[in-house]
């Protein structure tokens, strides 16, 4: 089979009239943008052996390599679109093709993505997404704009993914992951509906891709701030609750590819709309914004800790 045959058997969905006024098939892709909206714009690379074992499944990066631009997209608070899909792999094998189309489609579907292009070429494994959304015009969560004052949140839990990715590079070490523990390194959960409710809220936020001490860093960053966190009140994932305390600290603080919310309030948010934001996913306290721009990390008897290195690198 050819590239154009591959295209068009895996790749070309049914045309959905989401803003799309040419999809899959000609040389670009050209869409609508409703005129009371901003675009919003990511993209991700996933490479084999550096952003996931090479042995992961077909239908594992598939979904992957979409979450966590879904993931991108909660955090700017925007609503995803449209996805352009760029393919590098070593051979044509149509089986991988086609359980990573499918895979790919059904987390599209879930969330009324089209995808209108991409790109297929032959080389070391490697996926690309692009994704495209809208915002209301100044509607957007950044990075920039917490306030000294503000308490830190966490949606969700930490560590497991982490703990999954070290349990399958050296498992003599770490012995092997649970299911739901791959789950949450292969699978994470785009927190968009969390999201939509920190607009106006919030105000700052990030997704927790490289470990929450180097994306609060981020944060801190753009801020000018500072922050005290208390490691105690970090959610730690109930499935890695078996290692010791100081290896659960260190997998939440620096282990990556949780993909929840890092994000901050006002203090003097209510406590009727914290609980419902808690509604929509669990959401834990774990520190205040502080204006001194350093990162302090403390016990709940209020002990300094020392900060593990930062998160993953990737270079
Ligand atoms: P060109 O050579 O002009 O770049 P291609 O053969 O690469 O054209 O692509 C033909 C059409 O198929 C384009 O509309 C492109 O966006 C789409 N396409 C190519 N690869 C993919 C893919 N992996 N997923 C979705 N659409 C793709
Ligand atoms: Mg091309």
């Amino acid at each position: 089979m050819n590239e154009f045959e591959i295209i068009q058997r895996y790749f070309k969905q049914p045309t959905t009239n989401n803003n799309v006024i040419v999809g899959i098939g000609d040389d670009a892709a050209v869409i609508n943008i409703p005129k009371d909206k901003q675009l919003v714009l990511c993209m991700d690379t996933l490479v084999s052996g550096i952003h996931f074992p090479i042995e992961t499944k077909p239908e594992d990066i598939a979904y992957k390599s979409l979450a966590v631009n879904l993931s991108d997209m909660a955090a700017m608070g925007a609503t995803p679109s449209w996805i352009t899909l760029s393919l590098t792999i070593p051979e044509n094998d149509l089986q991988w093709i086609e359980i990573f189309a499918k895979q790919f489609h059904a987390l599209a579907n879930e969330y009324a993505l089209s995808l209108i292009g991409g790109d297929l070429s032959r080389g070391p494994m490697s996926v690309t997404v692009q994704l495209q959304g809208l915002i209301t015009p100044t509607c957007s969560l950044l990075r920039s704009g917490a306030k000294p004052g503000d308490d830190i949140y966490v949606s969700g839990t930490l560590g497991a993914a982490a703990f999954a990715l070290k349990s399958l590079i050296e498992p003599q070490q770490w012995g092997h992951a649970t299911n739901e523990e791959l789950l949450r390194l292969n699978r994470p959960k785009p927190r968009l509906t969390l999201s939509q409710k920190l607009l106006g809220n919030a105000t700052s936020c990030i997704d927790i891709s490289d470990g929450l001490v180097a994306d609060l860093l981020h944060v801190l960053h753009e801020g000018n701030i500072g922050a005290e966190v208390i490691v105690d009140k970090l959610p730690i994932s109930t499935s890695i609750k078996k290692l010791d305390r100081a290896t659960c600290y260190e997998l939440a603080l620096t282990g990556g590819d949780d993909y929840e919310l890092c994000f901050t309030l006002p203090e003097l948010m209510s406590s009727e709309a914290i609980e419902q934001l808690n509604q929509v996913c669990p959401i834990t306290k774990i520190g205040k914004i502080i204006e001194q721009k350093e990162l302090v990390l403390k016990n709940s008897d209020d002990e300094k800790i020392n900060l593990p290195k930062s998160g993953y690198k990737h270079f």
